[in-house]
């Protein structure tokens, strides 16, 4: 089994549960999450934060940026502008989908430790 490490204290993420996906510009990286909370204090004021991609404010933007890079795209609201805002709109969708698929489904939702 494939294992996720944590960008910032470098140790094993081991379930769903502590697990922030957060994405800054075109990288993809899973946090604990209280690692993320940290690492968020520590760059608050730099515009090279990091933006969470799970859970429900992730769930949320994306479906909402899905909303409108599919009306941007199938439709002719503000020709080529519309077209261009369409293609900027679905790269958080796709972040999502990459978070889902290659982080969030490795890991268990709760991890056996935690049970026992
Ligand atoms: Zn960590």
């Amino acid at each position: 089994m494939k294992h996720i490490l944590c960008h910032y204290c470098k140790k094993e993420i081991k379930d769903r549960d502590e697990l922030v996906t957060a994405s800054n510009w075109f990288r993809l990286r899973p946090f604990h999450y209280v690692c993320f909370q940290k690492k968020e204090s520590e760059t608050s004021l730099s515009i090279k934060s990091w933006k969470p991609v799970n859970g429900t404010t992730g769930n949320i933007s994306a479906a909402l940026m899905l909303l409108l890079a599919l009306w941007m795209l199938f439709t002719d609201s503000l020709g080529a502008v519309g077209d261009l805002i369409g293609i900027i709109a679905i790269y958080p969708v796709g972040l999502r989908l990459l978070s889902l698929m290659f982080i969030e489904l490795t890991l268990p939702k709760i991890s056996p430790d935690k049970t026992r």
